[in-house]
């Protein structure tokens, strides 16, 4: 599948090649705190299937195991972008979140499910609202 993404400012663009079965959720803490949201749900695309407009700045993110992981974003905005690997990039997790087509790629997989919020699986059962206006909290 072709798709097409972008941050939230429109500094940092990309086009790609995705296999919607590459992708997955992944529920540890520190995408949770990187995200800044309840999980994070990428595509991994080879990274020579990427090609990639501006130049996202880099946070190297040490895991306890010693696995160096590259968190690209885009200095302006803040949009998450991809990781890769530290050293030789091979693959990009592209962060769902900035892909154009991202309502067509469900995760096939979820990982770490053990640091996953209890929450999520009843939130379908949440009163719902169609947009944020309506909302009961702000
Ligand atoms: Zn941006
Ligand atoms: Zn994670």
């Amino acid at each position: 599948m072709h798709i097409t993404g972008q941050c939230h400012c429109g500094a940092i663009r990309f086009t790609a090649d995705a296999d919607p079965a590459k992708v997955f959720a992944c529920h540890c803490a520190d995408c949770q705190v990187i995200s800044g949201g309840p999980f994070r749900a990428v595509v991994a695309i080879p990274a020579d299937q990427v090609e990639l407009q501006g130049s996202p700045k880099q946070y190297v993110k040490v895991a306890a195991s010693g696995n160096r992981r590259v968190q690209a974003f885009c200095g302006d905005c803040g949009t998450q972008l991809f990781a890769t690997e530290a050293d030789v990039p091979k693959t990009l997790n592209i962060r769902l979140g900035c892909v154009n087509e991202r309502a067509q790629l469900k995760p096939t997989v979820q990982v770490w499910q053990d640091s996953a919020m209890p929450w999520l699986p009843e939130l379908a059962g949440v009163p719902a609202h169609s947009r944020g206006r309506d909302s009961p909290l702000v």
